[in-house]
């Protein structure tokens, strides 16, 4: 397995052997970078330190950095992908990763997750962030108070959707997604079976969940 046969861009290929030093992509990796590089619909299941983070997010910065720049500093200009994971802690080493990708490409990660000061966040949002990583809850009060708008965001990973799920997050997460453009919204637990899920569809949506055991 190759980095070169993920079919990931140089500019990004680049940053995945020099910045982050990683030598082949894991087997998530090869197997969902594609199908998010096509824009499929992907449920992905793999284990804690199986590499699921960059799987998704790679290809979803790949997509963002082909959208127009954002101008900043206007409300309106909300982010152009969204991560929601159940917990601060997840949130955080989301950012964490996408961030050393996404700032050599001159690309902004947000982070709104809850038991930090709300009206930090608001600030970055409204500074302009091409990316936000986010729990459900605090993502929610930022969208109320009118800090975020998803008016133009196409991407969306849950990550550990299940866990969302058992939290009790799923009102939260119909909210955002009715935040979403009309024609990038999917339903939750829509569809027959989980295989069903990598049927091509309009929308961007790719969901993780942890494999048991
Ligand atoms: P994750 O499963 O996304 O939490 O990733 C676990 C750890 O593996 C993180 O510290 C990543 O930075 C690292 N990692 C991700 N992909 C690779 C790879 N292809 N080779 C080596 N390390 C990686």
């Amino acid at each position: 397995r190759s980095w070169d046969e993920t079919g990931l861009p140089d500019s990004i290929l680049r940053l995945v052997r020099e910045v982050a030093r990683y030598a082949a992509p894991s087997p998530i990796q090869m197997a969902a970078i594609p199908l998010g590089l096509a824009r499929r619909d992907l449920i992905g299941l793999a284990e804690t330190g199986s590499g699921k983070t960059a799987a998704f997010v790679l290809p979803l910065l790949v997509h963002i950095a082909a959208c127009p720049p954002l101008a900043g500093a206007r409300t309106a200009d909300g982010p152009y992908g969204l991560v929601l994971a159940p917990t601060r802690e997840l949130a955080q080493q989301i950012e964490a990763e996408a961030s050393r990708f996404a700032g050599p490409l001159g690309l902004r990660v947000a982070s709104v997750v809850g038991g930090l000061a709300i009206e930090a966040q608001g600030t970055a949002l409204r500074a302009g962030a091409e990316l936000v990583v986010a729990t459900p809850g605090r993502l929610v009060d930022c969208l109320d108070r009118r800090y975020c708008v998803l008016a133009q965001c196409r991407f969306l990973v849950l990550d550990e959707a299940d866990r969302m799920v058992d939290m009790g997050f799923e009102p939260q997460v119909r909210t955002i997604l009715e935040a979403m453009p009309p024609d990038s919204r999917q339903p939750l637990g829509g569809g027959t079976a989980p295989g069903a899920a990598a049927a091509p569809a309009p929308a961007n949506a790719a969901a993780a969940a942890t494999a048991p055991g």
